[in-house]
């Protein structure tokens, strides 16, 4: 939830909130809601499916986590950008024998585990690797560019990788899942990802923390998802039984198998 100082205001068909410490007066508002607009249609003109912003002072919500002000020292807001998957792709990871698989699945369970330092059976991500790999070229062009833009107009700007995975790190510089629910894109599942309405968790996202004020959303509810509880299904398929049911992953036994993607891809939410 965001600090009560924000004032929450209806314009355009978007719930925003302005900060009514330092926009006292109509015209700065104006301008505020003005500006925000124009980033958002920047960031939708460069491809972006997913566009959201959350109050840096929100994060002290998850004190635990890193801070905005880590990599911008006086950062005001947060955006997050993100592209889509496109489900017909993604659907490929719940069928692996579509990649024919299957027969080297039976092999690799003949084989007792004894299957010389790859995941087990299941190439579940044959199909969405290189999908992966490009929208992780996209989303980070995008941040750039935001970067810059907020860079000209006299701003700091800092963008990050979507996910860079190097052995050293155990842990992110960054994290992107309490700036996703505070801007309102979505709610965590318990396949340990926001599940946004219109995509589900099939998304993949970056963020740009800037100084520069913009127009904040609100979280579209509890930080977990209600349905989840009856749903289950994530937990119940996860071929590694990484998930615990409960909001937990053990995400060194997810790596182990790969991190299939295969919780992302049978979550019903944003699949209508
Ligand atoms: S938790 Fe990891 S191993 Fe389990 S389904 Fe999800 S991506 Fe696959
Ligand atoms: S698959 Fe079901 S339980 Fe898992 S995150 Fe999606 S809605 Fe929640």
């Amino acid at each position: 939830m965001l600090v009560s100082h924000h004032q929450e205001l209806r314009i355009g068909g978007a719930i925003v909130a302005i900060n009514e410490q330092t926009k006292t007066n109509a015209g700065e508002k104006t301008k505020l809601i003005k500006e925000g607009n124009e980033l958002e249609a920047f960031a939708r003109s460069l491809g972006a499916d997913i566009y959201g912003v959350a109050a840096a002072e929100a994060f002290k919500e998850f004190p635990k986590k890193p801070q905005p002000s880590k990599f911008v020292p006086d950062a005001k807001s947060v955006v997050v950008i993100g592209m889509s998957f496109t489900p017909e792709l993604f659907a490929t990871v719940a069928k692996p024998e579509l990649a024919e698989v299957s027969r080297k699945g039976a092999e690799d369970a003949a084989l007792e585990g004894k299957h010389l330092g790859r995941p087990p059976a299941g190439a579940e991500r044959f199909f969405i690797n290189d999908e992966q790999a490009m929208l992780t070229n996209e989303v980070v062009k995008i941040g750039y560019k935001i970067s810059w833009k907020l860079h000209r107009e006299g701003y700091e700007a800092f963008y990050f990788a979507p996910f860079r995975q190097e052995a050293r790190f155990r842990t992110a510089a960054f994290y992107f899942t309490p700036a996703m629910y505070l801007a309102g894109i979505g709610q965590m599942g318990l396949n340990c990802s926001i599940l946004t309405p219109e995509y589900g968790p099939r998304i993949w996202v970056t963020t740009v923390i800037t100084n520069k004020e913009l127009p904040v959303g609100q979280p579209i509810g509890p930080t977990y998802y209600e349905g989840c509880k009856d749903c289950l299904e994530c937990v119940k398929r996860c071929p590694s039984t990484s998930l615990d049911g409960k909001g937990w992953k053990n995400v060194f036994r997810c790596a182990s198998y790969g991190c299939c993607g295969t919780c992302l891809s049978v979550c019903p939410v944003g699949s209508a």
